[in-house]
């Protein structure tokens, strides 16, 4: 059964950090969102690529049993250029071409509507508003999106929030978003508009999650190399959807646990480029990670 969706970019990606540069890697927000749910669920995608894609990238998503039946093939692969300086934290965007983004009516597969969980990682707010409508009745909506598409469709993108469970935003975005400077004060708007808990993103210092009841804060992982923080939001949505949709508990306990979850996988991810780390993650690393966090919190 395709019980766990995700809607999102699948890129090349060309990045500069002070610990190198890479060219036309495989990128995207459903590339690195799908490879880490899939470190606990099967999960499908629904997204654009264009015919210049690789064989090589697309075997990469197979590998991990990412059903790709909802990926259209047409045009040109959506190309982002990125660079970071040494505070990581924030990505400079140098290049944006959407190609067959432009253009991309998304279509939700038969065998897809019933989904019950689904991320609409970030891409055009009106394509995962589409997506959203395609399906049935999901049991759980978590959103990402990005300075890109609020400065071009704000309103679109508060309109996806409207239908959404679980929002992720990180703090340059939940400002930007709510024109405060105030995290918290953000987050309180955000519950306002529909979703029950709302996740901000600190990059190296963690997530804070709020919901109408309390308040909890993750710590992020005292990471000693960090080579390319490009894809850890992603790969936090996607890690906290895939644990969420495996243990089938939406209890505010749980979320805490698939936020730590989340941030393990994320904080992998920052050690190399493109997805070479998760690449050669198992479930006992990821373990060990968790329970780092764990004892990072005792005192
Ligand atoms: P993150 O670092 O988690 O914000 O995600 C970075 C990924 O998002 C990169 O692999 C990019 O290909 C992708 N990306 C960059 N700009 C956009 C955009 N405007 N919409 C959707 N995905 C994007």
């Amino acid at each position: 059964m395709n019980n766990v969706l995700i809607g999102g970019t699948i890129a090349t990606d060309t990045i500069e950090t002070p610990f190198g540069k890479v060219d036309r890697v495989l990128g995207g927000s459903a590339s690195y969102a799908a490879y880490s749910a899939s470190f606990y669920v099967l999960p499908s995608i629904i997204s654009v690529v264009g015919e210049d894609f690789s064989e090589e990238h697309w075997k990469l998503l197979q590998e991990r049993k990412i059903n790709l039946e909802g990926v259209k093939k047409e045009g040109k692969t959506f190309h982002w250029e990125g660079s970071y300086e040494f505070d990581m934290n924030e990505a400079k965007t140098l290049k944006t071409e959407l190609n067959s983004l432009e253009t991309f009516k998304p279509v939700v597969p038969d065998q897809y509507k019933k989904a019950e969980y689904l991320f609409l990682a970030n891409i055009d707010p009106v394509v995962q508003l589409s997506i959203l409508n395609q399906l049935e009745s999901p049991k759980l909506v978590i959103t990402d999106t990005m300075n890109f598409w609020i400065e071009s469709n704000k309103q679109s993108v508060l309109d996806v929030i409207k239908k959404t469970n679980i929002l992720l935003l990180n703090d340059a975005e939940a400002r930007q978003l709510f024109e405060t400077t105030s995290l918290v004060k953000a987050a309180k708007q955000a519950l306002t508009l529909g979703p029950s808990a709302v996740i901000i993103k600190k990059g190296e210092h963690g997530a804070l999650l709020f919901t109408e009841k309390s308040n909890f804060n993750a710590p992020g992982y005292p990471l000693e190399e960090i080579k390319d923080p490009t894809g850890c939001g992603d790969a936090f949505g996607g890690a906290l959807l895939g644990y969420l949709a495996k243990t089938n508990d939406h209890s505010e306990e749980n979320m805490r646990k698939a936020i730590i979850q989340a941030s393990a996988i994320a904080s992998f991810n920052a050690e190399d480029f493109s997805l070479n780390k998760l690449k050669t993650i198992t479930q006992e690393d990821i373990d060990t990670r968790y329970n780092e966090f764990v004892e990072l919190r005792k005192f």
